[in-house]
């Protein structure tokens, strides 16, 4: 396909949600291209074991993504590992939709938006290196990992609540570490954890760094009131402060929430589209309630 044809479908983004969608737009025989972003394969690249992927328990996250990125391309889809730069979906012309990656343009009939979401991390000392052995923030991911383990949820919103909710159906305990004396989430996801024997929550409390040699140990945290800092032992440690949907080269082109998840709309039995026709959206840059 030359660069100047236009191509059935651009897909942008390398997650699941895209390599899923290629495989279906490739295997309609519409020409695929997809432009997967010079880190690709998203939040499962960062992820070990994946417990709960349907038929292949125990898969490591980066060898679950390769194998989807060989299904996306089994049909005809052209995978390029580049970074999108600039998307046009809005030019008097209208289609087809131009899209500038790695410095070249390309045109498309159709486009799926399927960039994702970054995790917020806290950015502390030994986060970084411990991603995958023993910290994590997906809870459904790896909390039976954590059978009659210690572990934390860092955040007060509803994510963080919901992580403490499954994972007190594994841990031995769940400490909740939260920077505030009292959670933003909502009232009946605060009572669910609030009422919990096994769920107990540190107020007023920051993580400052994470300690271990080749999986957490513990964490140090200090108290966000009198700056009084303490170790708090643990086996995992899972991050819920968040998420930051990629859609930064979308402003102005579909629409937004506040947050910047891409708004999605429904006509005509369509239920993925976007506020351009021809222009749909697929995981988590726009859904934040169910994630995966
Ligand atoms: P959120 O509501 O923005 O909450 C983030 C939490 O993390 C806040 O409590 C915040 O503390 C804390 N935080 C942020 N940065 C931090 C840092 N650097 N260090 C320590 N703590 C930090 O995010 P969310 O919980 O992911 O929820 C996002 C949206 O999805 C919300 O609208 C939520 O209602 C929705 N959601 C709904 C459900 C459900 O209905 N079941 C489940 C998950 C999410 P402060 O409070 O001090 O700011």
């Amino acid at each position: 396909m030359q660069e100047n044809k236009p191509w059935d479908v651009i897909v942008i983004g390398s997650g699941p949600a895209s390599l899923t969608a290629a495989i279906y737009t490739t295997r309609g025989a519409a020409s695929t291209l997809i432009l997967g972003g010079e880190k690709w394969g998203g939040q499962l690249m960062l992820t070990t074991l994946v417990d709960n992927y349907p038929g292949l328990p125990g898969v490591e996250g980066p060898i679950l993504m390769q194998k989807m990125r060989d299904h996306a391309c089994l049909f005809g889809g052209q995978f390029r590992q580049v970074n999108v730069e600039k998307v046009n979906f809005n030019s008097p012309q209208g289609k087809p939709f131009e899209v500038v990656s790695g410095g070249r343009e390309f045109f498309a009939k159709a486009v799926i938006i399927a960039t994702g979401a970054e995790t917020l991390w806290l950015g502390v000392p030994g986060e970084d290196r411990l991603i995958g052995r023993g910290v994590s923030s997906c809870a459904p991911c790896d909390a039976p990992f954590f059978k009659e383990r210690k572990v934390a949820v860092v955040g007060g919103g509803d994510s963080a609540m919901e992580e403490a909710l499954v994972l007190v159906k594994y841990a031995k305990d769940v400490t909740i570490i939260h920077r505030r004396d009292h959670f933003r989430a909502s009232a009946v996801m605060q009572q669910k954890v609030l009422t919990n024997a096994k769920i107990k929550v540190l107020w007023d409390t920051e993580v400052t760094s994470l300690v271990g040699e080749s999986r957490l140990e513990k964490a140090v945290i200090k108290s966000t009131k009198n700056g009084s800092v303490n170790e708090l032992a643990l086996d995992g440690l899972f991050v819920a402060i968040g998420h930051n949907p990629s859609s930064k080269i979308f402003e102005g082109q579909v629409e937004l929430d506040d947050k910047g998840y891409v708004k999605k709309f429904s006509k005509d039995g369509f239920q993925m589209l976007t506020s351009v026709p021809g222009v749909f959206v697929a995981g988590d840059v726009h859904d934040f309630h169910y994630k995966q």
